[in-house]
């Protein structure tokens, strides 16, 4: 690929516009995405934080979830946070009725998983993938990874042992939100993943 990756962040709903930020402050060519013409574009894709169960049911409406599905099966790397993460797990535990994910990570998600008295909290993880120093971490309202298949590796867990960021192959996700603590360890991570892809 010769310059920057063109790294796509679906953009009907959520914070969209965080990763976007990111993704540039590290050199990316980050564009919003909401139609399939605009992900055929694409080396890359983040499906960023928002509210699950209403990002499924606009991918459906706007004819974006086969597609997705389609490039998640073809290889394409995709990192999901929060709600992303949920759209990429093959098995969602407490969806509202009805509710589809994209899946491609061999794991089941539990949504809402840390309870009201608990929607948001804050707390350093030890990630190795990322080097000695912790990521800061942010939870709204995550989601846990609450059985990981023989295909997905773990790469994080909060400190009883629940494990909030996964990875299988070209595909991450994490509970919580880099996107709005000024950490950038993921996303490097995952352009990384972008151009050993694109090559
Ligand atoms: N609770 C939301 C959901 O189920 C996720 C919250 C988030 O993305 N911060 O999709």
């Amino acid at each position: 690929m010769a310059g920057n990756p063109q790294v796509g962040v679906l953009a009907l709903q959520g914070d969209f516009r965080e990763h976007i930020a990111v993704l540039r402050g590290l050199g990316a060519d980050a564009v919003p995405v909401r139609r399939p013409e605009e992900l055929a574009q694409v080396d890359g894709l983040v499906i960023p934080g928002g509210e699950s169960s209403v990002m499924d049911k606009l991918s459906r409406t706007f004819g974006l979830a086969q597609p997705l599905k389609d490039a998640i099966a073809g290889g394409l790397p995709v990192y999901g946070t929060c709600a992303g993460l949920i759209m990429l797990a093959d098995r969602i535990l407490d969806g509202i009725a009805g509710q589809q994910s994209l899946g491609g990570l061999d794991v089941a998600v539990r949504r809402n998983a840390f309870g009201s008295q608990l929607d948001s909290f804050e707390t350093d993880l030890d990630i190795p993938v990322l080097g000695d120093v912790p990521v800061h971490a942010v939870f709204i309202r995550a989601p846990i990874v609450e059985s990981v298949g023989a295909n997905a590796t773990a790469l994080a867990t909060v400190a009883d042992g629940r494990v909030v960021a996964v990875e299988q192959g070209n595909l991450i996700g994490t509970s919580f939100h880099p996107e709005i603590t000024g950490e950038t360890r993921f996303h490097q991570y995952f352009l990384d993943k972008v151009r050993a892809a694109s090559r």
